[in-house]
């Protein structure tokens, strides 16, 4: 697949066109079938009801375009959850389609100034809104978050969200409150979650998480002290679990799962033998 070269404008020479259409629910728009991508780019151009158009940059010959689509899918289109796309849809089809699911709700939520109420206009040259009256700029803006696979001895710290569905059980996650550095929100959440203290912070690896946009910082940790004490608010249940007798825990493709397959030393990723190639 040829490398995403990202633009604010078309420039170049584009044959084609790879269109990542999203309802208001923000859904994507696929091709109907069992493999999924994405549909011809005339299929969607043809539909009726297809609002704003962000063009995203370039990949190959193919110009990448984030759109609102329409409201109800084209004749063999089907809109996709993104999330239940994780495992079986392209990696870098991935990464753009969570660049346009981000774009398109950036777009449809600074359309007016938040500093005057003018509506803004977008910013030559830049992937920006500024407001033509006071001159506020906005630039997509991405929340970052951390997430944490906390180890005493081989046994690792699982938890279970109120949120979550039956008895699944994850890592500990939480959004970087403002002035805090990333091993401060570290410290607090494993704190305010499940009532210990931590150390040996070592970062792995990062996840764009479009859900809506945030950016997700994958850590490791040690247990540095205390006993498990849920908050009962936003963890009901937690405790130390070896890689033998693990409760139901995330799906591949998230970061979480990463994580909790690298420390105890679980089986990778299988080979995405099902995954399109993408493009047409
Ligand atoms: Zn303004």
């Amino acid at each position: 697949m040829d490398r995403f070269v990202p633009q604010v404008h078309a420039a170049g020479d584009v044959h084609t066109s790879l269109i990542f259409a999203f309802n208001e629910a923000g859904d994507l728009l696929l091709a109907a079938g069992d493999v999924p991508r994405l549909p011809p780019a005339e299929v969607i151009e043809g539909a009726a009801g297809i609002g704003v158009r962000i063009h995203m940059g370039r990949m190959g010959p193919a110009a990448c375009v984030a759109a609102a689509g329409p409201e109800t899918a084209p004749e063999g289109c089907c809109y996709r959850g993104l999330r239940e796309l994780l495992t079986t849809l392209d990696e870098g089809v991935l990464g753009l389609a969570g660049r346009a699911r981000q774009l398109l709700a950036w777009d449809r939520d600074h359309r007016f100034c938040g500093r005057c109420g003018v509506r803004t206009e977008d910013k030559e040259g830049e992937r920006a809104k500024v407001c033509p009256a006071c001159g506020h700029t906005v630039f997509p803006r991405i929340n970052p978050a951390v997430i944490v696979a906390v180890l005493r001895g081989d046994r690792l710290l699982l938890a279970r969200n109120g949120r979550f569905r039956g008895n699944m059980h994850s890592l500990v996650a939480g959004f970087v409150e403002a002035g805090e550095t990333l091993e401060e929100t570290l410290h607090r959440e494993v704190e305010e979650e499940v009532g210990i203290r931590i150390d040996g912070i070592r970062y792995i690896r990062s996840q764009a998480w479009p859900f809506p946009s945030t950016l997700m910082l994958g850590f490791t940790a040690q247990h540095a002290g205390g006993e498990i004490r849920v908050d009962g608010m936003e963890i009901v249940e937690a405790g130390w679990y070896g890689r033998d007798g693990l409760p139901p825990i995330p799906a591949h493709g998230s970061l979480s799962r990463f994580l909790i397959d690298t420390v105890l030393g679980l089986a990778p990723e299988p080979a995405p033998a099902q995954r399109t190639e993408g493009t047409r």
